[in-house]
């Protein structure tokens, strides 16, 4: 599949979302050890990245679902390369 620079763009914003949810969970493993019960506006912040992970990540499918369809152009025939 042929990459064009929205894909990258949104590869990389995904890559970063990632991340940070990713030491969002560490961070809150870490509070949950050092007994730290008051988690409540944390669980806030992680959902909300949690559901920029999921957008982000919906967004990079839908984009290259779109260009899945524009690599079968009906005017070029499989098998006539
Ligand atoms: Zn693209």
């Amino acid at each position: 599949m042929e990459l064009c620079g929205e894909c990258s763009m949104l590869k990389q914003r995904l890559r970063r979302v990632n991340d940070h949810y990713v030491r969002l969970i560490f961070e809150q493993d870490r509070m949950t050890r050092d007994g730290n019960t008051r988690t409540g506006d944390f669980e806030n912040v992680m959902q909300e990245a949690q559901n920029r992970l999921i957008s982000a990540g919906l967004e990079l499918l839908a984009h290259q679902k779109s260009h899945e369809a524009l690599s079968r152009p009906k005017t070029r025939t499989a098998g006539q390369l």
